[in-house]
C-alpha cells in the first residue's frame, strides 16, 4: 500500500502537501489538505508575476477543490506575502491554482463553468454545494473570457432581427448573425438604429466595407443603420417577413368580406383566418377541402389568396429583370383589390422594392434568427431571467457559436 499516494493529484506549482485530514460519513464527508509553500521556488507577485522575496508568512486561506470519490475537498492553503521589486510594494504572492479574490479552485471553477453549459446556476450550486452567487459569478467571469468581446473578423453576410422577450418596446433585443457560420456576433438591447449604431460602433472601416449583404425585415430603423455605416452592403427584406405583412392585407378583406356577406356565405368565412395565412402545406386534409371551398365560393378572397402565393414567387427568380417584371404585374393585379390596406401595402412594396430585388443577387432571408429564439425560449425556461442582460447575452452567444468555416488564426 505503500506506493498509493494523492499528491499526483494535487500537483500545483510552487506548493507541497503537508497532510490531509478525512472525515468521511457514510457516502458523504470531506477531506482537508494542507498545503504549504516549497522552499524550492522563489514565490512571484500575484499580480505582476515577478518573482519576489519573502515579505511576510503565516498566511492561511480555506479553498474548495474538486471532490475526491465521495469526499468534498477543502485545501488549506499556507501563503506568504512576497516584496515584488517591479510593483514596489509588498503583495500577496501566486497561487497558480486559484485566485487571490476566489474561494474556490481554478480547475473546480472550470468544471462549474462547464457544467452551466448543460445545467441551470441553481442545479449547478445545488449538485456540488456551492453558493447560485458564486456559480453564477464563475459562469459570468469565463463567458466574458471567451465571449465579452465582439468577433467582427471575417464578416461578409449578416442577418438582422429583433426578437421580443417580452410585451412592451421595453422587451425587445436586436441580435446579429453571421448568415454565413449561424454564429450570433452580437445581440443588444432595444430595435432602434441607434442600437445597431452600437454594434457598428465597435467595428473597423475596413470591417465595414467587408459587409455585403444584410438580411433584415423592412424596418426603417435598421435600414438606416446600416445605410449609414456600410452604404455599399445589399439590404435583402425577409420574405417571411414581407408575407407576413401581407397578412394583415388577407385578414382585412376577409373580414370586409365577412361583413357584407349572406348566411350562406358567412358559413364558409366564419373561422377562415387560419386557413388563408397558414402556408398550405402545414393545413390538414380537412382544412385543405375547407380552403377550397371558400376560395372557389368568393372570388375576392380568392385574389387575395392567389397574390400571397405570387407575392412569394417573386422571391424565386434568380435574374434582377425578370423578378422586377413579376414585381411589376404583381403591383398591376393587386392594384385591382380595391382596399386601403392593398393601396398602403403596395406603396410599401415600391418603397422597399430594391430590397426585395436584392434578394436575386443575395438569396438570404432571416429565417435562421429562428434558432436564436428557440435558444432564448429555452434560457427563458431556465430561469436565466433578462435581469442581468449582460449575462443573458452571453448565454446566447454562447449556445450559438456557429459552425467553423474557416480555421482561425491568433
Ligand atoms: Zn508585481
Amino acid at each position: 500500500m505503500s506506493g498509493l499516494s494523492i499528491t499526483p493529484y494535487f500537483s500545483f506549482a510552487r506548493v507541497k502537501l503537508v497532510s490531509q485530514n478525512v472525515h468521511l460519513q457514510g457516502e458523504g464527508g470531506g477531506t482537508l489538505i494542507h498545503l504549504a509553500p516549497d522552499d524550492r521556488y522563489r514565490p512571484r507577485c500575484h499580480e505582476c508575476g515577478h518573482p519576489g522575496t519573502v515579505h511576510s508568512t503565516g498566511l492561511r486561506r480555506i479553498l474548495r477543490d474538486l471532490s475526491l470519490g465521495p469526499a468534498q475537498t477543502f485545501l488549506d492553503v499556507q501563503y506568504r506575502r512576497v516584496w515584488c521589486p517591479a510593483c514596489g510594494r509588498a503583495v500577496v504572492e501566486q497561487l497558480g491554482f486559484a485566485d487571490t479574490s476566489r474561494r474556490i479552485t481554478h480547475r473546480l471553477a472550470r468544471y462549474v463553468y462547464e457544467l452551466c453549459q448543460v445545467m441551470t446556476v441553481s442545479d449547478v450550486a445545488r449538485h456540488l454545494e456551492l453558493d447560485p452567487k458564486t456559480v453564477k459569478a464563475v459562469d459570468k467571469h469565463f463567458l466574458r473570457q471567451d465571449y465579452g468581446r465582439t468577433d467582427y473578423e471575417g464578416l461578409r453576410i449578416l442577418a438582422i432581427d429583433e426578437i421580443g422577450l417580452h410585451h412592451g418596446q421595453q422587451g425587445y433585443v436586436t441580435v446579429v448573425l453571421d448568415y454565413l457560420t449561424g454564429r450570433v456576433v452580437w445581440l443588444g438591447p432595444g430595435r432602434k438604429a441607434e442600437t445597431l449604431d452600437a454594434f457598428f460602433a465597435g467595428m473597423t472601416t475596413e470591417q465595414k466595407q467587408g459587409i455585403e449583404a444584410v438580411a433584415m425585415d423592412m424596418w426603417e430603423a435598421f435600414i438606416k443603420a446600416v445605410q449609414t455605416h456600410c452604404p455599399q452592403a445589399r439590404i435583402v427584406f425577409d420574405l417571411f417577413h414581407v408575407v407576413q405583412a401581407y397578412g394583415a392585407v388577407v385578414d382585412a378583406v376577409r373580414r370586409q368580406e365577412y361583413k357584407k356577406a349572406d348566411d350562406e356565405q358567412r358559413a364558409f368565412i366564419k373561422g377562415s383566418r387560419y386557413l388563408l395565412l397558414s402556408n398550405r402545406e402545414n393545413l390538414k386534409a380537412d382544412q385543405q377541402d375547407r380552403l377550397k371551398e371558400l376560395l372557389a365560393a368568393n372570388h375576392r378572397l380568392s385574389a387575395v389568396y392567389i397574390l400571397k402565393d405570387q407575392l412569394k414567387a417573386i422571391y424565386q427568380y434568380g435574374s434582377h429583370p425578370w423578378a422586377k417584371k413579376a414585381l411589376d404585374q404583381w403591383c398591376t393585379l393587386a392594384a385591382e383589390v380595391e382596399h386601403p390596406l392593398m393601396r398602403r401595402f403596395i406603396g410599401r412594396l415600391r418603397y422597399f422594392e430594391y430590397g426585395i430585388l436584392n434578394h436575386c443577387h443575395y438569396p438570404i432571408g432571416t429565417s435562421r434568427l429562428e434558432g436564436v429564439n428557440n435558444k432564448i425560449k429555452v434560457l427563458k425556461r431556465k430561469a436565466y431571467g433578462f435581469h442581468d442582460s449582460e449575462y443573458f447575452a452571453l448565454k446566447v452567444k454562447q449556445a450559438l457559436p456557429g459552425v467553423q468555416l474557416t480555421t482561425k488564426t491568433g
